[in-house]
C-alpha cells in the first residue's frame, strides 16, 4: 500500500471495478471500500449523514431506528454523536408507520433501515416510509449487511435510500457467523458523494488514480485501502456468477429460508408465519413452558455438530431463534438440520434433562459469557497464579 500508484494499478484496477460493481447492485452512485465491517461502514454513513447537515447549516440530533434493527445500528449511531429514537414494529413485524410519522421532525438526521428487515419480512410501505423521512429533510441509511434477498431483484436506491452499507463478509462468500476480517462497504447517491472517505480510488484516462481532492471529505476512516483480500475475494465472487448468478443466490436464499420455516413450524412458535425472504424466526416460548430455554437447544445442536443460529436476537421476539441458511445449502443439509431442530423438540417434551446439560460432546461444557467478557483472562498463568488472573479486569 505504500508503493506509488503507477506501480500497483492492477490493485487499483481490482478496486474501482469492485466500487462499480456495488454500486450497480445498489442502486448507488459512489462506493467507499475502506470500511472493515458492517458497524464500521454504518458509523461512516452517518458520519456523512452528519457533514451533509451541517454543510446546508443545520443541526439534527435524532436518528431514528426501529426497534427490530441489529444493535450496531444504534451504537453507530451514538458513536457518530446522535440520539437514537426506537420505533415500534406494528403486529406484522413491520414499521409502524403511524409511530414513524410521531417521530419524524425537524430534528430527524436519518432512519436506518434494514430491508427485508430482521424478521425476515420485507417492509411493503418502504416507499411511504422514504417518502415521510425525506419530507422532513432527513435521509435513508440502508442496513445492507444480509443482502442475500435483493440481489439482483430490486436495490435500496430503487427503494429511496440514500446510503448503503454492505457486508462482504457476509453477503458476498462469507458464511454468515464466519468471523472475519471483514470489510464494510458504502455506496452513496451522487449528492453525497463529496463526504464519501479519502483518497478515493477513481479512473483518469487509462490509468487508476488515488484522489484526495475533496475537501468536504470525513476524511480516512481506514489505513492502506480496507481489507484488500476480502474485497479480492468479493470481487472474485461477483465476477464469477454474473447479474444472473447473484440474482440465483437470492432465488436460493429466499427459497431455504421459507423451506426450513415450513418444515419447522408444526414444532415451534412462529410468531410471524408468513413468507419470508432470506430469513425467518422462530420462538421457543412453547418449549419455555416445559423449562427449556431457546439458550439451551441451541447448546444441543452443538451435539449434533451444528453450529446454533442467532439467538435472543431480534430482541422483540421471546426467545427467538433467527435462521438464515443462505443460498448455499444443499436440500440434504437443511433436511439434516431440521431432523435435528424437530427431534431437540421432541426431546424437550420427553427428556428435557438432555437438553438442559447440553453440550455433551464438546471438550468444555457451558461458558459463562458475562464473566468472560466482564473479566478477561487475556495471557496464559501457572496454576497458582490462576486465582489472582480472575480479579477485576478494568476493561
Ligand atoms: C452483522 C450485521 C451488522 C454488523 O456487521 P459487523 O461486520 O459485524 O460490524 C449490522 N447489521 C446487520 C443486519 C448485521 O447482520
Amino acid at each position: 500500500p505504500y508503493q506509488p500508484s503507477e506501480t500497483v494499478q492492477g490493485a487499483l484496477e481490482l478496486l474501482y471495478n469492485l466500487q462499480e460493481e456495488l454500486a450497480v447492485i445498489t442502486g448507488m452512485d459512489a462506493v467507499t471500500l475502506q470500511p472493515s465491517a458492517g458497524a464500521q461502514g454504518e458509523w461512516t454513513g452517518l458520519m456523512m449523514v452528519k457533514a451533509y447537515h451541517e454543510q446546508k447549516g443545520e443541526v439534527r440530533k435524532k436518528v431514528l431506528v426501529p426497534d427490530s434493527a441489529h444493535g450496531t445500528n444504534p451504537a453507530s449511531a451514538s458513536v457518530a454523536g446522535f440520539k437514537t429514537v426506537t420505533i415500534p414494529s406494528n403486529e406484522n413485524g413491520l414499521v409502524n408507520l403511524d409511530e414513524l410519522k410521531k417521530h419524524v421532525d425537524s430534528d430527524t438526521a436519518a432512519l436506518m433501515l434494514t430491508n427485508p428487515n430482521t424478521l425476515g419480512l420485507f417492509e411493503q410501505e418502504i416507499a411511504e416510509i422514504a417518502a415521510v423521512v425525506h419530507e422532513a429533510g432527513g435521509l435513508l441509511y440502508y442496513d445492507g449487511a444480509n443482502a442475500n434477498a435483493i440481489l439482483g431483484k430490486t436495490t435500496p436506491g430503487s427503494m429511496g435510500f440514500d446510503i448503503v452499507h454492505l457486508n462482504l463478509h457476509k453477503t458476498f462468500t462469507g458464511p454468515h457467523g464466519g468471523g472475519g476480517p471483514g470489510a464494510g462497504p458504502v455506496g452513496v447517491k451522487e449528492f453525497l458523494l463529496p463526504y464519501l472517505p479519502v483518497p478515493r480510488v477513481e479512473k483518469d484516462g487509462d490509468k487508476f488514480v488515488l484522489n484526495s481532492n475533496y475537501p468536504l471529505s470525513i476524511g480516512r476512516v481506514k489505513g492502506y485501502h480496507g481489507n484488500f483480500g476480502i474485497l479480492v475475494r468479493a470481487y472474485t465472487y461477483i465476477r464469477t456468477l454474473g447479474p444472473i448468478g447473484l440474482r440465483e443466490v437470492s432465488e436460493g436464499a429466499v427459497l431455504h429460508a421459507n423451506y426450513l420455516r415450513k418444515r419447522l413450524e408444526p414444532y415451534f412458535d412462529a410468531p410471524y408465519s408468513q413468507i419470508c425472504k432470506h430469513e425467518f424466526v422462530l420462538s421457543g416460548s412453547r418449549q419455555k413452558k416445559l423449562g427449556v430455554r431457546t439458550l439451551d437447544m441451541a447448546k444441543r445442536l452443538l451435539d449434533f455438530g451444528y453450529h446454533p443460529p442467532t439467538i435472543y436476537f431480534p430482541l422483540n421476539v421471546e426467545e427467538c431463534l433467527m435462521i438464515e441458511p443462505t443460498e448455499t445449502e444443499s436440500k440434504e443439509t437443511m433436511d439434516a438440520f431440521a431432523d435435528v431442530m424437530i427431534q431437540i423438540a421432541k426431546e424437550v417434551e420427553e427428556n428435557p434433562g438432555i437438553v438442559l446439560e447440553a453440550p455433551h460432546t464438546t471438550v468444555i461444557g457451558r461458558l459463562d459469557e458475562v464473566q468472560a467478557a466482564r473479566q478477561p483472562i487475556l495471557r496464559y498463568k501457572k496454576e497458582e497464579s490462576a486465582v489472582k488472573e480472575k480479579e477485576p479486569v478494568n476493561v
